[in-house]
């Protein structure tokens, strides 16, 4: 490919900095952001794409999954059907056809995965069975950013087993889970797999692929000394119960104006956070309840939607807390509201603290569960902090931030029962198909190769995701020894199907090498005065010296690198 022909430019700049990625794949013109969470991508950044997809596929196929295309057009009717509009409520993007009929734009697939084998599918002789897509996928986002790393519109291969029973479920996941860590690792991205919420899609179980990156939104707990990796979402926190041999104070009532936050009332009354209890009030479903943990901590609401069973939990409005508590948001508290309390088990250990008194700017203080008021249910629902031990060794934890690039569930028969997927089984009886789905964003996998991998020029693509995989730059294109010499070699490179892309452009040679360094081709080769010699100058982007070799040598070691 020549680029005097390719619809190609980089820019000298961009406002579009908000993540090393978005920066670089701007600039280098591989992205174009169309509107917010909406990209296009240019030819350089669609081989790329490509380059991602093609090892998908490979490693998909290696393990007999069938490809295969749904529709992102999918009726409202199906989606109720498993209870999911609710689930996803407002990130689910809507639209009507000229009859009023209501679909959406698929944010997932299972359930038409589900109705398709359903149909073809009636006895446990024509199971496993594991179909996958690359399709477009649609979630309103409320803040899209970060570039391709959160977006409204992407493209995601999902798969999708079923099997018989349990026991082939596992095989069918460890299949996928094996090829997930040859895809990533062919991606050339540093991560772990961590266990994880299973969130919308429920089921029994859910593990991530979180590619390590400063920039990632997720909070992953690591134990270096046993291997435990979790997303925070679901750490376990080991809160041990204490003796308690302090005594018990009589509860008064505090005067603090304006201090509706945890901070003013440790800045302004010098309490210490650890002993301030905090008071929130959720929405789960249709039930308000109270949740508490201590002021230094935070209300982990995975573990309380999971410990109240809830399908949709959120705050209680402002209007909904001055409603129930009597006072302004800040000033709620235990005592007297009658409510449902759940509270974190740390608080089982706290003695003479502060709660909040249900009357605008007052609290209490020396308040003391059980004799002030009664908790229904103690349970783990705060989030892991790093003075916290590793919830299976015991040793110490650190934090990590990751972006999840991939994500395995077990699903189990959550969609099979919903949509009456059955079978026939070996002793002629019906039984519902068990489930597993297995899903890779492919704009987000390429985003957090650039996360990973760059420097202060631009990216450093890995061999197999390389839009090409040498970059031939002739000091003067009109010069006919240069141009013998990148004939020859695009010629021999061309016959062992390396990738290459001869920069011909009317531009100074500086330009061609900034380009050349800001769209991360591994090998550069460039042919000036010395063509004549046969000799060229050969550079790889990764951390490579410049050096002067014969034309012959530099196809030599083309091909090795490549390999
Ligand atoms: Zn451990």
């Amino acid at each position: 490919m020549k680029m005097s022909q390719m619809f190609f430019n980089t820019l000298r700049d961009t406002k579009e900095d908000d993540s090393k990625s978005n920066y670089f794949l701007t600039k280098a013109g591989m992205i174009r952001k169309n509107s917010a969470g909406v990209y296009s991508f240019m030819p350089m950044g669609h081989r790329v794409m490509q380059n991602i997809e093609n090892i998908i596929r490979e490693e998909m196929n290696s393990e007999g999954a069938n490809e295969l295309v749904m529709p992102c057009l999918i009726t409202e009717e199906v989606y109720e059907k498993a209870g999911r509009l609710e689930v996803f409520g407002d990130s689910v993007l809507r639209v009507k056809d000229r009859a009023d009929k209501r679909y959406i734009l698929g944010p997932t697939h299972e359930e038409i995965f589900t109705e398709a084998v359903r149909d073809n599918i009636k006895s446990y002789k024509n199971l496993p069975i594991n179909l996958y897509q690359f399709q477009t996928k649609f979630r309103d986002e409320a803040r899209p950013r970060y570039g391709l790393l959160r977006t409204k519109e992407f493209v995601m291969k999902d798969a999708y087993s079923f099997d018989k029973d349990y026991e082939n479920l596992e095989i069918s996941y460890k299949k996928m889970y094996d090829a997930y860590h040859r895809i990533f690792k062919r991606l050339g991205l540093n991560y772990v797999v961590v266990k994880a919420d299973t969130g919308a899609m429920g089921g029994l179980l859910s593990e991530e692929f979180m590619a390590l990156a400063d920039i990632g939104e997720d909070k992953l707990v690591i134990c270096d000394k046993c291997g435990f990796s979790s997303n925070r979402e679901v750490a376990e926190c080991n809160t041990q119960v204490l003796d308690i041999k302090e005594k018990f104070m009589e509860l008064e009532e505090l005067n603090t104006p304006k201090a509706c936050k945890v901070n003013n009332i440790v800045r302004d009354y010098g309490v210490k956070s650890a002993n301030i209890a905090k008071t929130l009030i959720y929405k789960s479903d249709a039930e308000h309840v109270i949740v508490m943990v201590r002021g230094d901590r935070e209300v982990n609401e995975v573990k309380v939607q999971k410990f109240l069973g809830s399908k949709v939990l959120e705050l209680a409005t402002t209007e909904d807390v001055r409603r129930l508590s009597g006072a302004d948001v800040g000033f709620a508290g235990p005592i007297g509201m009658k409510l449902r309390i759940v509270a974190d088990s740390e608080i089982k250990n706290m003695v003479n603290f502060l709660v909040g008194a249900n009357k605008t700017d007052y609290h209490y203080k020396n308040v003391n569960v059980q004799r002030d008021f009664i908790v229904d249910n103690f349970a783990d629902i705060r989030n892991i902090t790093e003075e916290d031990e590793c919830p299976v060794c015991g040793g110490k934890i650190s934090f990590k931030n990751g972006i999840e690039v991939g994500n395995t569930f077990k699903l189990g028969t959550k969609y099979s029962e919903a949509l009456n997927c059955v079978f026939v089984n070996e002793e002629n009886k019906e039984k519902p198909m068990i489930m597993g789905c297995y899903g890779i964003g492919l704009a987000r996998c390429m985003a957090t190769i650039v996360e990973q991998s760059n420097d202060d020029n631009g990216i450093i693509w890995p061999m197999e995701v390389a839009p090409y995989k040498v970059t031939l730059i002739p000091i003067n294109s009109e010069d006919e020894e240069q141009m013998k010499i990148v004939e020859k070699m695009c010629s021999e490179l061309g016959n062992e199907k390396i990738e290459v892309v001869i920069d011909d452009r009317k531009e100074r040679p500086g330009v061609k090498f900034k380009d050349a360094d800001l769209i991360g081709i591994p090998v550069r080769v460039t042919i000036g005065k010395k063509a004549s010699e046969n000799i060229v100058e050969f550079k790889l982007r990764k951390g490579g010296e410049m050096k002067e070799i014969s034309v012959e040598e530099a196809i030599a070691e083309i091909k090795k690198v490549c390999r």
